[in-house]
Formats: structure tokens, C-alpha cells, sequence
């Protein structure tokens, strides 16, 4: 058989005839539907996407679908109930999602459901779809044995690096610059939880400083969906410039290094909540604004309003848990090595937070109160380095997840071509590079 015949057998052939007719059509109503859009908006087609970024969500949204946003207190058991599947069948979507999908449980405001009815409204479910983020479908459908089945589908991304700079003006928290420096949020904290790791934010942050990240934006079709790791964070510090590297060792653990390759994650934070303020310091004196008489100021006060949820400065071990009469409710911890750190005036514990649990670096295990001598809520925070009470904000910390030889030279190889990549944008601050 010829060329020329293979492309007419192609042509010919009724399934593909039928496909082209099913995607013209379905194109006729897009354009339909973006022209009535339009008309409906009081503006022409053209002049529709001016802003700089729309986050849409991928999954195609019609009348024959119904989008469900997971929120606090739903399962899926509840989802489903509600629309209209019978306790048999979720018995088996939930074995199914688990074992085919590793999905145990919904998470509220991350996970959507979409229920598929191809029928229209009021007809029987053609498929439900589990959605975990924006990057993965996963399509349960019922074959007419009455099996549900389960396929995972992964949402292609392409991800950009991006480079934006900012600058400390006076009156300015680091916040406020970095929102002026078009850094989204999400990415603003995550900038702020490594510099923690080397900064005080209350004493090293000053007006004239600047600061740059490298993160990822990741796209589907061109749209900006959501935003990836930071790559590189840089802070002119008063002590000098805070420069981290995220970075994947060959045992393909992630973490953050400096420019020479040594760890900057360290094993425990300074400032255990996220931005929050520094209201008394350490100090070996102090008048108690409780007792009235001059004593020691064992730890950090950080402003926090009643209910503020409080991680682990690092991981460890939870050895107390209790209440007395200075710290009122508080917990203590043991950490690898020398240190243990202790947490007071907590109105509540976390729930499976005991003594003799094992916690993560960033674990919740309590929420700020004022129980105790306390004059109001907030964060009470020590860190005993061998069973002497040291400055939180000073004291040198282990670093964690230190380079071998090997890793380290990939490393430094690594650093070039990001230190390249920023170079690059810097004389290109609307550009991005494509990974
Ligand atoms: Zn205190």
C-alpha cells in the first residue's frame, strides 16, 4: 500500500470522520459560547484576558457536571450521599480510590469532586472524578457488572522560573515589600520560613535592604495555575547577604543550601510562628510585667492572637505536656542532639500531641492562649541547649541534611546555572525561563 492510499484508507475511515465531526462540533460551541460571553461582558473577544495572570480551574465545566470544592467537615462518603449514591457503591469507590489511587481522604479547600451526568441533570452518574489539586484526575467509572473502576490521569504542567526583586522602605515590613514586588503570597512564605531559619526578621530588617526569589510558576495551556517551589532566595541581611539553593541530592531528598553547599535548613526555627512579632526578648534580666519585680526572661514572647496554631520549632520528641503556674499550658520537646525547646501560655494542646509523641519540624502541636502569667496572648518560646536556657534569636543551630562529596560538587554545578538563570532575568525582569 502506497502513502497516498494509507492517507485515504485514514481519511475514510468512519471513526476518525466521526472524531474530526465531534471536535468541530464541540469547537462550534466553544466559539458560541465565548461569543455570547462577550456580548454578554459589553466587550469584543479581543480585548478579553488583560490581566497578568488567570487562574482557571483545568477541568472542563458544563451542564453535565457539577464541581464540588471539598470544605472542612465534608468526606466523601458525605459527597456522595448527597448526590445521590447509595452506600454499596461508595463502600466500593472509597476501596477503589485507595487501592488503585492511594486516596484515603478528601482535604478540605484542596480537593474538588466533579459529579458527570452524560445525560443532563436528574440522569444517572456517568462518572465522578476526584480531583487532588489541579495536576491529577482521577475518573471512577461503574462498568454494567456494577465494578467501579478507577483511572489516575496526571494533568501535564509546564513550569517557568521567575525572578522578582524588591527593596525595604521605610515604615515597611518584609511582607508589605515583597507583596509591592509582585511575590504571591504563598511564595512570600515560603521565602520568609527558610530566611527564619538565618534571620530575625525584629532586628536584621531595615529600609535600603533588598531582596530577590527565584520560583517556579507552573502552567497548563498557558494558564498560570498554581506556583511551585522557590529556587533561590536572596536577603541583604544587616549581618551580611542570606543566600539559600533548593537543591535535589541524588538520594532525591530536597533541601536548601547556601553558596558553599552547607545545609541552611537548620534543626530548629527561631521563630516558631510564621511572622509573628517579637513583643519581650531574652534576657537575664527583666521586670516581670506580672510579678512586678526584676527576673530573668527565659525565652521569646511572639505576638499571637488567641487560637494561632503553633508548629514545632523542629523534630523531636514531645517529653512534658502539662500546665503549671508560670507558663501555664505548655509542652516541651527534645530534639536530636543537645537541645529541647518548650512552648508556653497555650489555650489548648493538639489533639494526639502527648508526651512520648514523635513530631515533625512545623507539626502543630498547640494554640496560642494566655493561660498562666501571662498579661495577654501570646507565644512564650525557650530553647535549652544543654540544660541551660539560651537566646533563641542568637544561639547557633545544627544544620540539617549536610552535603557529602559527591553531592556537593553536583551542587556548586547546579548553583552556576541558577546563578546563570538570574543573571539572565535580571535583564529580562518580564521574562521567565522554561524548565
Ligand atoms: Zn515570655
Amino acid at each position: 500500500m502506497d502513502a497516498m492510499e494509507k492517507a485515504k484508507n485514514i481519511i475514510t475511515s468512519g471513526k476518525v470522520v466521526r472524531a474530526v465531526l465531534w471536535i468541530a462540533g464541540a469547537l462550534v460551541v466553544v466559539a458560541i459560547a465565548v461569543v455570547l460571553w462577550s456580548v454578554l461582558r459589553g466587550r469584543s473577544a479581543g480585548d478579553a484576558g488583560t490581566a497578568d495572570f488567570v487562574t482557571e480551574t483545568i477541568a472542563p465545566v458544563d451542564n453535565k457536571t457539577t464541581v464540588i470544592d471539598v470544605v472542612a467537615g465534608d468526606t466523601l462518603s458525605k459527597i456522595l450521599s448527597a448526590n445521590g449514591v447509595g452506600g454499596k457503591d461508595i463502600n466500593s469507590i472509597a476501596g477503589v480510590l485507595k487501592s488503585k489511587a492511594g486516596i484515603t481522604g478528601l482535604r478540605a479547600d484542596k480537593d474538588k469532586i466533579e459529579i458527570v451526568r452524560d445525560g443532563g441533570p436528574d440522569t444517572p452518574i456517568t462518572k465522578i472524578v476526584v480531583l487532588p489539586g489541579p495536576w491529577r484526575r482521577v475518573e471512577l467509572t461503574c462498568d454494567d457488572a456494577g465494578v467501579w473502576n478507577c483511572n489516575a490521569i496526571d494533568i501535564e504542567r509546564d513550569t517557568r522560573l521567575v525572578y522578582r526583586q524588591g527593596e525595604i522602605l521605610d515604615g515597611d515590613s518584609f511582607y508589605l515589600a515583597g507583596m509591592r514586588a509582585n511575590i504571591p503570597a504563598g511564595i512570600l512564605a515560603d521565602v520568609y520560613d527558610l530566611l527564619a531559619f538565618e534571620m530575625d526578621f525584629e532586628r536584621d530588617v531595615r529600609a535600603g535592604q533588598k531582596f530577590s526569589v527565584l520560583y517556579e510558576e507552573n502552567y497548563h495551556d498557558n494558564v498560570h495555575v498554581d506556583n511551585g517551589a522557590v529556587s533561590v532566595v536572596s536577603f541583604d541581611a544587616l549581618r551580611g547577604n542570606v543566600k539559600m539553593y533548593r537543591f535535589k541530592k541524588s538520594d532525591k531528598t530536597v533541601g536548601y543550601y547556601d553558596p558553599n553547599g552547607n545545609g541552611a535548613i537548620k534543626s530548629l526555627k527561631r521563630t516558631p510562628i510564621n511572622n509573628a512579632k517579637v513583643t519581650s526578648s531574652f534576657s537575664t534580666r527583666r521586670k516581670h510585667p506580672v510579678l512586678g519585680f526584676t527576673r530573668a526572661h527565659k525565652g521569646v514572647d511572639f505576638r499571637a492572637p488567641t487560637g494561632t496554631p503553633i508548629p514545632s520549632a523542629g523534630a523531636g520528641r514531645v517529653v512534658a505536656r502539662g500546665y503549671n503556674r508560670g507558663h501555664g499550658n505548655f509542652v516541651r520537646i527534645r530534639h536530636n542532639g543537645s537541645f529541647e525547646t518548650l512552648y508556653a501560655h497555650m489555650s489548648k494542646f493538639a489533639k494526639n500531641v502527648k508526651v512520648g509523641t514523635t513530631v515533625k519540624q512545623g507539626q502543630i502541636i498547640g494554640y496560642s492562649g494566655s493561660t498562666g502569667l501571662s498579661t495577654g496572648p501570646h507565644l512564650h518560646y525557650e530553647i535549652i541547649k544543654d540544660g541551660k536556657h539560651v537566646n533563641p534569636m542568637t544561639v547557633k543551630l545544627p544544620a540539617i541534611n549536610n552535603l557529602d562529596a559527591e553531592n556537593k560538587k553536583k551542587f556548586l554545578e547546579y548553583r552556576a546555572t541558577l546563578d546563570k538563570a538570574i543573571e539572565d532575568l535580571e535583564n529580562n525582569p518580564k521574562g521567565f525561563i522554561q524548565l
